[in-house]
Protein backbone atom coordinates (compact mmCIF):
# COMPACT_ATOMS: atom_id res chain seq x y z
CA UNK A 1 0.00 0.00 0.00
CA UNK A 2 1.47 3.32 -0.94
CA UNK A 3 1.60 5.76 1.90
CA UNK A 4 -0.44 8.35 -0.24
CA UNK A 5 -3.46 5.54 0.51
CA UNK A 6 -2.33 4.76 3.95
CA UNK A 7 -2.37 8.77 4.63
CA UNK A 8 -6.23 8.78 2.86
CA UNK A 9 -7.36 5.63 5.19
CA UNK A 10 -6.15 7.55 8.31
CA UNK A 11 -8.10 10.71 7.14
CA UNK A 12 -11.20 8.51 6.85
CA UNK A 13 -10.78 7.14 10.19
CA UNK A 14 -10.48 10.62 11.45
CA UNK A 15 -13.39 11.71 10.31
CA UNK A 16 -15.10 8.34 11.68
CA UNK A 17 -13.93 9.14 15.03
CA UNK A 18 -14.63 12.56 14.91
CA UNK A 19 -18.30 11.86 14.58
CA UNK A 20 -18.39 9.59 17.65
CA UNK A 21 -16.64 11.44 19.61
CA UNK A 22 -18.42 12.32 22.96
CA UNK A 23 -18.23 15.97 23.64
CA UNK A 24 -16.04 15.22 26.67
CA UNK A 25 -12.90 17.22 28.01
CA UNK A 26 -11.17 13.99 28.43
CA UNK A 27 -11.97 12.08 25.27
CA UNK A 28 -11.06 15.29 23.26
CA UNK A 29 -8.07 15.46 24.21
CA UNK A 30 -7.23 11.42 24.12
CA UNK A 31 -8.48 12.48 20.48
CA UNK A 32 -5.65 15.17 19.88
CA UNK A 33 -2.78 13.63 21.43
CA UNK A 34 -3.92 10.14 18.83
CA UNK A 35 -3.70 12.74 15.96
CA UNK A 36 -1.76 15.65 16.62
CA UNK A 37 0.40 14.66 19.53
CA UNK A 38 4.42 14.50 19.62
CA UNK A 39 4.05 10.95 18.40
CA UNK A 40 0.71 11.20 16.81
CA UNK A 41 -0.14 10.10 13.54
CA UNK A 42 0.36 12.86 12.12
CA UNK A 43 3.66 14.06 13.16
CA UNK A 44 4.67 9.88 12.31
CA UNK A 45 3.82 10.87 8.58
CA UNK A 46 5.61 14.22 8.27
CA UNK A 47 8.85 11.94 9.72
CA UNK A 48 8.39 9.82 6.45
CA UNK A 49 8.89 13.31 4.60
CA UNK A 50 12.24 11.91 3.91
CA UNK A 51 11.43 8.78 2.44
CA UNK A 52 8.87 10.50 -0.21
CA UNK A 53 10.18 10.61 -3.66
CA UNK A 54 11.27 14.22 -4.98
CA UNK A 55 8.72 14.30 -7.42
CA UNK A 56 6.16 13.12 -4.71
CA UNK A 57 6.96 15.22 -2.16
CA UNK A 58 4.95 18.38 -2.79
CA UNK A 59 2.10 16.56 -3.26
CA UNK A 60 2.44 14.94 0.34
CA UNK A 61 3.30 17.81 2.19
CA UNK A 62 0.29 19.86 0.39
CA UNK A 63 -2.01 16.44 1.96
CA UNK A 64 -0.58 16.38 5.41
CA UNK A 65 -0.65 20.09 5.89
CA UNK A 66 -4.72 20.10 4.61
CA UNK A 67 -5.29 16.88 7.29
CA UNK A 68 -2.99 18.62 10.15
CA UNK A 69 -4.95 21.93 9.55
CA UNK A 70 -8.45 19.78 9.31
CA UNK A 71 -7.35 17.99 12.67
CA UNK A 72 -6.53 21.73 14.34
CA UNK A 73 -9.81 23.25 13.97
CA UNK A 74 -11.94 20.10 14.36
CA UNK A 75 -9.76 20.27 17.83
CA UNK A 76 -10.57 23.91 18.59
CA UNK A 77 -14.56 23.46 17.45
CA UNK A 78 -14.54 20.82 19.68
CA UNK A 79 -13.12 22.55 22.51
CA UNK A 80 -15.50 24.91 22.07
CA UNK A 81 -18.56 22.59 21.91
CA UNK A 82 -17.53 21.73 25.34
CA UNK A 83 -17.15 25.11 26.62
CA UNK A 84 -20.88 26.47 25.44
CA UNK A 85 -21.95 22.76 27.04
CA UNK A 86 -20.37 23.61 30.22
CA UNK A 87 -21.62 26.96 30.60
CA UNK A 88 -24.96 25.75 29.51
CA UNK A 89 -24.82 22.91 32.27
CA UNK A 90 -23.25 25.74 35.25
CA UNK A 91 -25.51 28.39 34.18
CA UNK A 92 -28.58 29.40 36.76
CA UNK A 93 -31.39 31.92 36.35
CA UNK A 94 -32.08 32.97 40.08
CA UNK A 95 -35.25 34.83 38.40
CA UNK A 96 -36.71 31.88 37.69
CA UNK A 97 -39.39 30.95 39.83
CA UNK A 98 -38.51 27.84 41.74
CA UNK A 99 -40.41 24.46 41.35
CA UNK A 100 -43.39 24.25 43.63
CA UNK A 101 -42.71 20.76 45.70
CA UNK A 102 -45.61 18.62 45.39
CA UNK A 103 -47.56 18.39 48.05
CA UNK A 104 -49.83 16.22 49.21
CA UNK A 105 -53.46 16.19 51.18
CA UNK A 106 -55.55 15.20 53.81
CA UNK A 107 -57.57 11.81 52.23
CA UNK A 108 -61.04 13.01 52.72
CA UNK A 109 -61.89 9.99 54.95
CA UNK A 110 -59.46 11.02 57.05
CA UNK A 111 -60.97 14.53 57.46
CA UNK A 112 -64.37 12.95 57.64
CA UNK A 113 -63.54 10.79 60.80
CA UNK A 114 -61.26 13.84 62.13
CA UNK A 115 -64.03 15.99 62.02
CA UNK A 116 -66.26 13.55 62.64
CA UNK A 117 -64.59 12.29 65.85
CA UNK A 118 -63.73 16.10 67.03
CA UNK A 119 -67.09 16.81 67.58
CA UNK A 120 -67.61 13.92 70.03
CA UNK A 121 -64.50 14.59 71.55
CA UNK A 122 -65.33 17.95 72.38
CA UNK A 123 -68.39 16.64 74.01
CA UNK A 124 -66.03 14.51 75.84
CA UNK A 125 -65.80 11.49 74.30
CA UNK A 126 -62.30 9.85 74.11
CA UNK A 127 -61.10 7.17 71.61
CA UNK A 128 -60.38 3.47 71.92
CA UNK A 129 -59.11 2.05 69.25
CA UNK A 130 -59.01 -2.46 68.32
CA UNK A 131 -57.93 -5.57 66.61
CA UNK A 132 -58.93 -5.32 62.91
CA UNK A 133 -58.30 -9.33 62.75
CA UNK A 134 -60.83 -10.13 65.74
CA UNK A 135 -62.34 -13.43 67.22
CA UNK A 136 -65.80 -14.53 66.77
CA UNK A 137 -66.50 -13.72 70.60
CA UNK A 138 -66.21 -10.41 70.55
CA UNK A 139 -66.91 -10.11 66.59
CA UNK A 140 -70.72 -11.63 67.34
CA UNK A 141 -71.15 -13.50 70.41
CA UNK A 142 -70.39 -11.04 72.93
CA UNK A 143 -72.28 -8.29 71.21
CA UNK A 144 -75.40 -10.56 71.34
CA UNK A 145 -75.49 -12.46 67.83
CA UNK A 146 -75.75 -15.72 69.17
CA UNK A 147 -74.50 -18.83 66.92
CA UNK A 148 -76.32 -19.67 64.14
CA UNK A 149 -78.42 -16.48 64.56
CA UNK A 150 -79.85 -14.72 61.08
CA UNK A 151 -78.24 -11.55 61.92
CA UNK A 152 -74.78 -13.18 61.53
CA UNK A 153 -75.56 -13.83 58.35
CA UNK A 154 -76.81 -9.86 57.17
CA UNK A 155 -72.87 -9.39 57.38
CA UNK A 156 -71.04 -11.01 54.95
CA UNK A 157 -68.40 -12.08 56.90
CA UNK A 158 -64.34 -12.43 55.68
CA UNK A 159 -63.41 -16.17 57.73
CA UNK A 160 -59.80 -15.99 58.73
CA UNK A 161 -60.81 -19.76 60.49
CA UNK A 162 -63.37 -20.99 62.34
CA UNK A 163 -62.82 -18.76 65.71
CA UNK A 164 -61.67 -15.84 63.65
CA UNK A 165 -62.84 -13.16 61.50
CA UNK A 166 -61.73 -9.36 59.85
CA UNK A 167 -63.99 -7.52 62.23
CA UNK A 168 -66.94 -6.35 60.19
CA UNK A 169 -68.05 -3.49 62.60
CA UNK A 170 -66.17 -1.57 65.07
CA UNK A 171 -68.37 -2.49 68.05
CA UNK A 172 -65.38 -5.16 69.21
CA UNK A 173 -64.29 -2.28 70.40
CA UNK A 174 -66.71 -1.52 72.80
CA UNK A 175 -66.98 -4.99 74.19
CA UNK A 176 -63.17 -4.82 74.57
CA UNK A 177 -63.70 -1.60 76.62
CA UNK A 178 -66.31 -2.72 78.50
CA UNK A 179 -64.66 -5.57 80.12
CA UNK A 180 -61.20 -3.19 81.06
CA UNK A 181 -63.47 0.07 82.35
CA UNK A 182 -65.48 0.42 85.04
CA UNK A 183 -68.73 2.74 84.36
CA UNK A 184 -68.86 5.83 83.59
CA UNK A 185 -67.60 5.29 80.07
CA UNK A 186 -67.84 7.80 77.20
CA UNK A 187 -65.51 6.64 74.04
CA UNK A 188 -65.89 6.88 70.45
CA UNK A 189 -64.30 3.99 68.58
CA UNK A 190 -63.13 4.65 64.92
CA UNK A 191 -61.47 2.64 62.62
CA UNK A 192 -61.75 -0.02 59.66
CA UNK A 193 -63.98 -2.83 59.03
CA UNK A 194 -64.45 -5.51 56.70
CA UNK A 195 -67.03 -6.94 54.89
CA UNK A 196 -67.31 -9.84 52.10
CA UNK A 197 -69.39 -7.98 49.55
CA UNK A 198 -69.44 -7.68 45.89
CA UNK A 199 -68.06 -4.33 44.89
CA UNK A 200 -69.75 -1.60 43.63
CA UNK A 201 -70.43 1.89 43.07
CA UNK A 202 -71.93 2.07 46.99
CA UNK A 203 -70.11 -1.26 48.51
CA UNK A 204 -66.68 -2.27 48.82
CA UNK A 205 -64.80 -4.85 50.67
CA UNK A 206 -63.32 -2.40 53.25
CA UNK A 207 -64.89 0.59 55.02
CA UNK A 208 -64.67 2.91 57.53
CA UNK A 209 -67.05 3.43 60.79
CA UNK A 210 -67.03 5.30 63.91
CA UNK A 211 -69.25 4.13 66.72
CA UNK A 212 -69.69 6.37 70.23
CA UNK A 213 -70.77 4.23 73.42
CA UNK A 214 -71.40 6.11 76.67
CA UNK A 215 -72.49 3.78 79.92
CA UNK A 216 -73.67 5.14 83.25
CA UNK A 217 -76.65 4.97 85.96
CA UNK A 218 -79.18 6.25 84.52
CA UNK A 219 -78.62 7.10 80.73
CA UNK A 220 -81.59 7.46 79.05
CA UNK A 221 -82.64 7.79 74.99
CA UNK A 222 -83.10 11.60 75.26
CA UNK A 223 -79.69 11.86 75.87
CA UNK A 224 -79.02 9.69 73.28
CA UNK A 225 -81.21 11.96 70.77
CA UNK A 226 -79.42 15.37 72.44
CA UNK A 227 -76.17 14.08 71.90
CA UNK A 228 -76.84 13.11 68.09
CA UNK A 229 -78.93 16.38 67.08
CA UNK A 230 -75.93 18.46 68.78
CA UNK A 231 -73.23 16.28 66.43
CA UNK A 232 -75.99 16.76 63.39
CA UNK A 233 -76.00 20.14 63.72
CA UNK A 234 -72.26 21.07 64.09
CA UNK A 235 -71.70 18.74 61.37
CA UNK A 236 -73.96 19.21 58.42
CA UNK A 237 -75.44 22.74 59.70
CA UNK A 238 -78.05 24.55 61.61
CA UNK A 239 -80.80 23.94 59.34
CA UNK A 240 -80.48 20.27 59.06
CA UNK A 241 -83.56 18.33 60.78
CA UNK A 242 -83.05 14.67 62.39
CA UNK A 243 -85.64 11.77 62.71
CA UNK A 244 -85.72 8.72 64.29
CA UNK A 245 -86.74 5.22 62.76
CA UNK A 246 -87.63 2.50 64.85
CA UNK A 247 -84.67 -0.65 63.97
CA UNK A 248 -83.37 -3.80 64.83
CA UNK A 249 -80.10 -4.28 65.85
CA UNK A 250 -78.78 -7.18 68.06
CA UNK A 251 -76.69 -5.24 70.29
CA UNK A 252 -79.10 -2.12 71.39
CA UNK A 253 -82.48 -2.26 72.30
CA UNK A 254 -84.60 0.02 71.89
CA UNK A 255 -82.55 0.77 68.38
CA UNK A 256 -83.40 3.40 65.57
CA UNK A 257 -81.62 4.57 62.19
CA UNK A 258 -81.60 8.22 62.15
CA UNK A 259 -81.97 9.94 59.21
CA UNK A 260 -81.48 13.83 58.20
CA UNK A 261 -83.28 16.46 55.80
CA UNK A 262 -81.48 16.50 52.60
CA UNK A 263 -78.91 19.52 52.66
CA UNK A 264 -78.56 19.42 48.83
CA UNK A 265 -83.00 20.08 48.46
CA UNK A 266 -83.21 21.54 51.46
CA UNK A 267 -85.57 17.83 52.36
CA UNK A 268 -87.80 18.92 49.29
CA UNK A 269 -87.33 16.29 47.55
CA UNK A 270 -88.69 16.28 43.76
CA UNK A 271 -85.75 15.09 41.54
CA UNK A 272 -83.25 15.50 44.23
CA UNK A 273 -80.36 13.32 43.31
CA UNK A 274 -78.88 12.86 46.48
CA UNK A 275 -81.63 11.92 48.30
CA UNK A 276 -83.35 10.18 45.66
CA UNK A 277 -86.28 12.41 45.73
CA UNK A 278 -87.51 11.61 49.31
CA UNK A 279 -85.83 14.37 51.54
CA UNK A 280 -84.56 12.45 54.05
CA UNK A 281 -80.54 11.03 54.04
CA UNK A 282 -79.75 7.98 56.59
CA UNK A 283 -76.47 8.82 58.22
CA UNK A 284 -76.34 6.31 61.05
CA UNK A 285 -77.67 3.98 63.62
CA UNK A 286 -78.19 3.87 67.42
CA UNK A 287 -79.87 2.47 70.36
CA UNK A 288 -79.48 1.71 74.36
CA UNK A 289 -76.81 -0.94 74.69
CA UNK A 290 -78.53 -4.37 75.28
CA UNK A 291 -79.12 -5.96 79.03
CA UNK A 292 -76.94 -9.11 77.04
CA UNK A 293 -74.05 -7.25 76.02
CA UNK A 294 -73.88 -5.30 79.38
CA UNK A 295 -73.77 -8.60 80.66
CA UNK A 296 -71.16 -10.39 78.83
CA UNK A 297 -69.07 -7.49 79.48
CA UNK A 298 -69.57 -7.97 83.43
CA UNK A 299 -71.65 -4.78 83.84
CA UNK A 300 -74.07 -5.03 86.02
CA UNK A 301 -77.55 -4.35 83.80
CA UNK A 302 -79.71 -3.10 86.99
CA UNK A 303 -77.67 -0.80 87.68
CA UNK A 304 -76.00 0.64 84.57
CA UNK A 305 -77.75 1.80 81.17
CA UNK A 306 -76.00 3.48 78.61
CA UNK A 307 -76.03 4.02 74.43
CA UNK A 308 -74.53 3.86 71.62
CA UNK A 309 -74.20 4.91 68.07
CA UNK A 310 -72.49 4.03 64.86
CA UNK A 311 -72.06 5.19 61.51
CA UNK A 312 -70.67 4.82 58.03
CA UNK A 313 -67.41 7.11 57.37
CA UNK A 314 -67.57 6.70 53.89
CA UNK A 315 -71.31 7.42 53.53
CA UNK A 316 -70.69 10.06 55.30
CA UNK A 317 -67.94 11.25 53.40
CA UNK A 318 -70.30 10.73 49.72
CA UNK A 319 -73.14 12.84 51.33
CA UNK A 320 -70.68 15.90 52.02
CA UNK A 321 -68.46 15.62 49.51
CA UNK A 322 -71.13 14.64 46.75
CA UNK A 323 -69.01 11.69 45.78
CA UNK A 324 -71.00 9.14 43.70
CA UNK A 325 -68.40 6.00 43.63
CA UNK A 326 -67.31 4.32 47.10
CA UNK A 327 -64.27 3.60 44.49
CA UNK A 328 -63.06 6.68 44.21
CA UNK A 329 -62.29 6.75 48.02
CA UNK A 330 -60.32 3.52 47.55
CA UNK A 331 -58.45 4.92 43.57
CA UNK A 332 -55.59 6.79 44.71
CA UNK A 333 -56.32 8.94 41.92
CA UNK A 334 -54.78 12.20 42.23
CA UNK A 335 -56.54 14.05 40.27
CA UNK A 336 -59.60 12.91 42.87
CA UNK A 337 -57.56 13.65 45.68
CA UNK A 338 -56.73 17.13 45.21
CA UNK A 339 -60.10 18.04 44.84
CA UNK A 340 -59.61 17.74 48.89
CA UNK A 341 -56.73 20.01 49.12
CA UNK A 342 -58.62 23.01 50.06
CA UNK A 343 -61.27 21.17 53.28
ZN1 LIG B 1 -82.47 15.86 48.42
Amino acid sequence: MDIFDEVKDSIDQFHQELSELDVEERAIEDFRIKYLGKNGIISNYFNKFGQIPNDKKKEFGKLMNSFKNEANQAIESLHQKLNEKQTKQEFFDYTLPGVKPVEGSIHPLSKTMDDIASIFQDMGFSTELGPEIETDYYNFQALNFPENHPARDAQDTFFVDDKVVLRTHTSPIQVRTMEKQKPPIRILAPGRTFRNEAIDASHYCTFHQIEGLYIDEDVTFSELKTTLYLFVKKYFGEDVALRFRPSFFPFTEPSAEVDISCFKCGGIGDDCSLCKGSGWLEILGCGMVDPNVFKSSGIDPEKYTGYAFGMGIERIAMLKYGIDDIRLLYGSDKRFLQQFKQL
